[in-house]
């Protein structure tokens, strides 16, 4: 993987374009992402540097500290990151990822990160002194290692997040698990899925997010090139013709959806299996805006708003 280093003229916390994320900023420590799965929306933005490179921004902790010296009220959390990974198998960008994520939490500002990769032994150090500021989720979809890596080729391993979740859950931060993306016919079963909560229910999950994939023209593309005549592909190719509805869900691209039925449907009946083992689920209401507030993540957040200062 090529390093470019890069200074950042933009701000370094910015406001996230997730809905489900409002008001909580983000910071992306590269552009690009080192996990290169297939289903990424992120290689399809104007700053992706191309495959095989990420660029990562430099002086980071310096900018970040001199943004916060100047706001008047900080951030109770900051999300790490919408458009790639804080804990990518790179070394330079995890001692990023370390100076920027001690800064944030020796300023009492909680951090909040979803990651498909290994958390290495020193975050669990730095967390285990701020448990209370540390709010973790894991994506994952199956245990099937061959499976995985077809999708995720330099993502953790599933046994390596699995250990992660042990590692948060053994010192007092409970991480939330994604199911992100579901690919019906593959990941969605209960056959695959079962196993799974079955093993993070004992650890002590008690909450999962779900999402299906959907097909923006980038990531059809990358699925079919990098999956090329695959069982998995005829799978997504047949659900996605069977099932498709096309929509507007954002303003710049079209997107393949599966029709809102289905996917209902689905999340309802993956929500009755998680239910087996203690575990609740939401909807990411970003990627589903069909989907009511009540069955979305929108929800999760509401916890950590402030009425009064109308604030994360
Ligand atoms: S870990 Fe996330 S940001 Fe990185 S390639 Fe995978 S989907 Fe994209």
């Amino acid at each position: 993987m090529k390093v470019v280093h890069k200074e950042r003229k933009s701000s370094v916390l910015s406001p996230s374009t997730l809905k489900c994320l409002d008001n909580i900023p983000t910071i992306n420590l590269t552009a690009g992402c080192a996990h290169l799965c297939s289903y990424c929306y992120a290689r399809g933005y104007s700053n992706y540097p191309g495959d095989g490179t990420i660029v990562l921004y430099a002086n980071l902790v310096e900018k970040l500290e001199n943004e916060l010296s100047r706001k008047r009220r900080l951030p109770k959390f900051v999300y790490f990151s919408s458009s790639c990974d804080a804990f990518q198998p790179v070394k330079q960008v995890l001692d990023a990822a370390y100076s920027v994520m001690a800064l944030l939490l020796r300023k009492g500002i909680g951090v909040s990160f979803l990651t498909k990769g290994r958390i290495p032994d020193r975050f669990i150090a730095l967390f285990k002194s701020h448990s209370n500021k540390v709010n973790a989720h894991i994506g994952m979809t199956t245990l099937n290692k061959q499976f995985q890596k077809r999708i995720e080729p330099h993502a953790a391993t599933p046994g390596t997040r699995l250990k992660n979740i042990s590692a948060l859950a053994e010192i007092g931060i409970l991480p939330e698990i994604r199911f992100d993306p579901l690919i019906p016919g593959l990941t969605d079963s209960a056959g695959n899925l079962g196993p799974l909560l079955k093993i993070v229910g004992k650890v002590g999950i008690k909450s999962a997010g779900l999402n299906y994939l959907f097909l923006r023209p980038i990531i059809n593309r990358n699925l079919s090139e990098e999956l090329g005549h695959t069982k998995i592909m005829e799978k997504i190719t047949q659900a996605f013709r069977d099932k498709v509805d096309m929509r507007l869900l954002s303003s710049k691209s079209r997107v393949n959806a599966l029709n809102l039925d289905f996917r209902l449907k689905k999340y309802e009946s993956i929500s009755l299996l998680a239910k087996q083992y203690d575990i609740e689920t939401y909807v990411c209401g970003y990627k589903n805006p069909d989907v009511s507030d009540d069955l979305t993540c929108k929800n999760v957040w509401q916890k950590y708003f402030d009425k009064k200062t109308r604030q994360y």
